[in-house]
């Protein structure tokens, strides 16, 4: 797919706010600083459509791009920043659920995970979530520049084998780093072919 527009459409907290869902939607989540904001501007081509910042938890929002006037990119509030002491209380919010469960129009929900760590609890409950609710994913791991390309694999295979144990099989999954473009036709073939745009 070639990214002839991107622009930026509205920001809020509450699902019935967002776009008349009359295109299809593809979602971006992870927690906060696993390189969600530099992962959209580079499938975007863009340098600042989603704002990058090193401080962890600033995005509460749900930012909808309009991509090609023809799909909306969304970008959701980062995860794992919520100051709970119970470890088993869900770590996301309540209207990222309800956006996940009511969003007629969302085609696929793209969890990006850092390459560089081993399988994270609140990652793993995330996706259990999402299969529980019939939530369509697949998983990005983000940031593989920052390691070789075996240990790279190995943790792949870590959290293949960690999926395993729920899952028949592994869902999709991409390899990308922004600093490096890896992964950008990719994920964006698959966007086109979720549904052909
Ligand atoms: P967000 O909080 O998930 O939106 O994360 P950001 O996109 O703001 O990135 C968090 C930090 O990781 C920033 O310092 C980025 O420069 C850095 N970063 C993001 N993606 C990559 C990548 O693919 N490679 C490298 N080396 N650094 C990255």
């Amino acid at each position: 797919m070639i990214i002839r527009s991107a622009s930026f459409v509205i920001s809020n907290t509450e699902v019935n706010k967002c776009p008349h869902p009359d295109m299809p939607e593809y979602a971006f989540i992870g927690r906060s600083n696993v390189g969600k904001s530099s992962l959209i501007n580079m499938l975007t081509n863009h340098k600042k459509l989603a704002k990058t910042s090193g401080k962890p938890g600033k995005t509460q929002l749900i930012n909808h791009f309009l991509i090609n006037e023809a799909w909306y990119l969304v970008d959701l509030p980062g995860y794992g920043y919520a100051k709970t002491s119970k470890s088993n209380r869900k770590k996301w919010s309540a209207f990222i659920d309800e956006y996940l469960l009511t969003r007629k129009n969302l085609m696929n929900t793209f969890i990006l995970l850092d390459s560089r760590l081993a399988p994270q609890k609140i990652d793993l409950d995330f996706m259990m979530w999402c299969a529980e609710n019939q939530i369509p994913f697949s998983m990005i791991f983000t940031k593989t520049d920052k390691l070789s390309k075996v240990a790279t694999q190995k943790n792949i295979a870590a959290y293949k084998r960690e999926m395993l144990k729920y899952w028949e099989e592994m869902p999709t999954y991409f390899i990308t780093s922004s600093v490096e473009g890896t992964g950008r036709d990719q994920v964006l073939k698959y966007i086109d072919e979720v549904n052909p745009l």
